[in-house]
């Protein structure tokens, strides 16, 4: 690939800011701002969809339907159409063929322009057609005008922005914007790209590609400008992360450690019911080490689910209190808390500890004496939902901050327990738990600043969980199933589907499905759990449940995470088509606790249609042949790329707008490879280069 042009647009000098405070804004100045479009660098990083090419013109004879295409002609035929939709009919003939103009909104002016005889140039999507070629609401100018010297950027927008508005300002932006190099020529080398590829030029390319270039590969960004563009990206992600573990390492946290021979411990380790899996006692010895030191611990704990994440979290409490602090574990829904409170408090009461309870269901009694308990520090241990991070909460001396699904809790509520230490010199270790497994490529991206520990045995005598997919046509014989299950004395989950736009019709569907079960199941507890119960009617469903009185519990998705109940053997899961593949490993991870032989139904429906589409039928398949997190979550990357993987679980947070970790994998390893160089070596570059990218949005994963 050739180097590009070094020639650049004439460099106007910014233009003083003015008195703008008092104009107030148009319309497509509004849509800049919701588009994030302020800065000129903002502008010229908002890079084009694809392009069109009005740099020639085609014949008609070579048009096929589809292509946007730029012809000269004559107008040999113009008639106003009247009855059902008013419309201006014109036939442009370019000595080659012929092809329709359809106008539904036209102006006099318009109309006088297109008047047989005259030599129009007209652009726009041709499309096939009983009358042959067509073209709608083309582009007309007199024919002859300049043609284009560089293919037209079409570039992504919202409504009230006009493509020529969009374009105008970008290439305003590019002359305006300050694009000094940050990345030294060198090592620019190491991933193939020429060194006149610097930034501005890439920018400038992309804005304004010459018409030679291989239209495919500014499409699949494989040209050299693009692959600066995601180099450079990928680059602000490892240094802002690389900055931020830095600044880490500069803070102190209290150092919590010396646990003798009868703290708390080794007592609660004696305690346990079980032994710890090999996997286990490693990341308890990573976080303990981790916290005995006086910086603050960011540590990511990924274990599949029921690979007994809870235990370890209790050890590592128990270390906190050791030391004399306070413990704080939160957790996203009250369900959970609830659950981790009635373990947290089975396993550490016996032993001595005050285990302090908040949720924002709870009564205003209860709560201003839980809220006494931990600002005290009489609570060693405080377990709840975001009701942790409210104002009102005060905690003595919190030390340890532990995060269960940390996925499911904004960046603002981590960074808020964060803060919660009173005093302002020391930042708390913060331990976060995941039971969906990140991807190595997206782990080493986007929780570059993070140390991971990693569960990845499941406690012994788990029974693997045979998995079918079975369609809903044959639902009696699901149903004659759970009764075989029930006489065992087993217990059984059914889900109901995600129904994303009504939370109406989500209800109705499980409601449906409880009546249908407990008629068919004569003499059978059947509960049903969704997410618009009040917290106390939920609460108490849970109890029956996990108290075994209940034989079936019928619930929408709110059981999601973290339910514990061993005796559960039967997980069905109502139109698992429409579940994202994570989610339905999650929710298969509720049965398989205990002993007994476990299964998973996934029923599906097809509606109206044939048969499942393709992405339905590949999260089925990967469900029926691995019961592996890591494997799943793999897939699912596959299956839905990155954006959305981790959109679901980093809404909010810093996406990558260019660069694919899994595509570009090469990029990401220069990426990872360069930012302490240049950090060390060329501070101020990078300084420049991560607040070019980041702005002053450098805090996301940090959190
Ligand atoms: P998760 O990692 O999904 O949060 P939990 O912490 O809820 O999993 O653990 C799942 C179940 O396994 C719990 O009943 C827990 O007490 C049990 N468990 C945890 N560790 C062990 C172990 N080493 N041996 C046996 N059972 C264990
Ligand atoms: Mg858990």
């Amino acid at each position: 690939m050739r180097p590009p042009p070094a020639t650049s647009p004439a460099t106007s000098p910014a233009k003083p800011p003015g008195n703008q405070a008092a104009k107030p804004l148009t319309g497509p100045q509004k849509a800049l701002r919701k588009l994030g479009l302020v800065r000129p660098i903002d502008l010229v990083l908002h890079l084009p969809l694809r392009y069109e090419d009005e740099t020639r013109l085609v014949k008609l004879r070579d048009v096929r339907e589809g292509d946007v295409a730029q012809v000269e002609g004559r107008v040999v035929h113009a008639e106003v159409k009247l009855g059902g939709h008013r419309q201006l009919l014109v036939t442009l003939d370019d000595g080659s063929g012929t092809c329709l103009l359809r106008f539904f909104s036209f102006y006099p002016s318009q109309q006088k322009a297109l008047a047989v005889g005259n030599l129009i140039r007209v652009q726009g999507e041709v499309r096939g057609g009983f009358v042959g070629l067509t073209m709608m609401h083309p582009v007309v100018k007199p024919a002859g005008a300049e043609l284009a010297t560089a293919l037209t950027p079409v570039y992504p927008t919202v409504a009230g922005l006009p493509q020529s508005y969009l374009r105008r300002t970008v290439q305003g932006g590019l002359a305006r914007a300050d694009l000094p190099d940050t990345v030294p020529a060198q090592y620019l080398q190491e991933i193939g790209l020429h060194p006149s590829w610097q930034l501005r030029q890439a920018l400038l390319f992309l804005h304004n590609p010459t018409p030679d270039v291989s239209l495919d590969t500014l499409q699949d960004h494989s040209h050299p400008a693009w692959q600066r563009l995601k180099a450079e990206e990928l680059l602000a992600q490892q240094l802002s992360q690389l900055q931020s573990r830095r600044s880490r390492a500069r803070l102190r946290a209290p150092a919590l450690n010396g646990a003798g021979a009868d703290s708390l411990f080794e007592r609660l380790l004696a305690a346990l019911p079980f032994q710890l899996t090999a996997a286990q006692q490693r990341v308890v010895a990573e976080i303990r080490h981790d916290i005995a030191r006086a910086v603050p611990m960011h540590r990511l704990l990924q274990g599949d689910v029921g690979a007994g994440k809870t235990v370890v979290a209790a050890l590592a409490a128990a270390q906190c209190m050791d030391a004399g602090w306070q413990c704080a574990l939160m957790a996203p829904t009250e369900i959970l808390a609830t659950q981790h409170f009635a373990k947290l408090v089975a396993w550490l009461q016996p032993l001595g500890v005050t285990v302090a309870w908040l949720t924002g269901s709870q009564k205003t009694k209860e709560r201003r004496d839980m809220l006494a308990l931990i600002a005290s520090g009489q609570a060693a241990l405080v377990v709840g939902t975001h009701a942790l991070i409210q104002d009102k909460v005060q905690f003595h001396n919190l030390a340890l901050a532990i995060i269960d699904e940390q996925h499911r809790f904004g960046v603002a509520q981590r960074l808020a327990l964060r803060d919660k230490l009173g005093r302002q010199e020391l930042e708390p270790h913060l331990l976060m738990m995941t039971a969906t497994p990140i991807p190595r490529t997206l782990a080493m991206s986007y929780y570059a600043d993070l140390d991971v520990s990693t569960i990845d045995e499941l406690p012994p005598g788990r029974t693997p969980i045979v998995t079918k997919v079975v369609n809903d046509a044959r639902r009696d014989e699901v149903i004659a199933r759970i009764s075989d299950q029930l006489v065992q004395g087993r217990q059984i989950y059914w889900v109901c589907p995600l129904i994303e736009e009504s939370e109406a019709l989500d209800l109705r569907n499980a409601t449906a499905t409880h009546a249908q079960l407990s008629a068919a199941l004569p003499g059978v507890l059947v509960g049903l759990l969704h997410s618009r119960m009040p917290p106390l009617e939920k609460k108490a469903v849970m109890r029956l449940f996990v108290g075994g009185q209940m034989g079936v519990l019928v619930s929408t998705t709110v059981i999601e995470v973290g339910v514990d109940v061993p005796n559960a053997s039967l997980m069905v899961i109502e139109h698992a088509e429409r579940f994202g593949l994570s989610q339905l490993h999650q929710l298969r991870g509720r049965v398989g606790r205990g002993a007994a032989a476990s299964a998973c139904v996934l029923l599906y429906a097809t509606g109206d249609a044939p048969r499942l589409g393709e992405a339905a039928r590949e999260r089925l398949k990967a469900m029926v042949q691995t019961s592996d997190g890591f494997e799943i979550a793999r897939r699912d990357l596959e299956i839905r790329g990155p954006g959305e993987f981790m959109g679901a679980r980093q809404s909010g947070d810093a996406m990558l707008r260019f660069a694919d970790v899994t595509e570009d994998a090469r990029l990401l390893d220069w990426a990872r490879r360069l930012a302490p160089v240049l950090l060390d070596q060329y501070p101020a570059l990078a300084e420049q280069h991560v607040l070019r990218w980041l702005g002053g949005k450098t805090d996301y994963l940090n959190a």
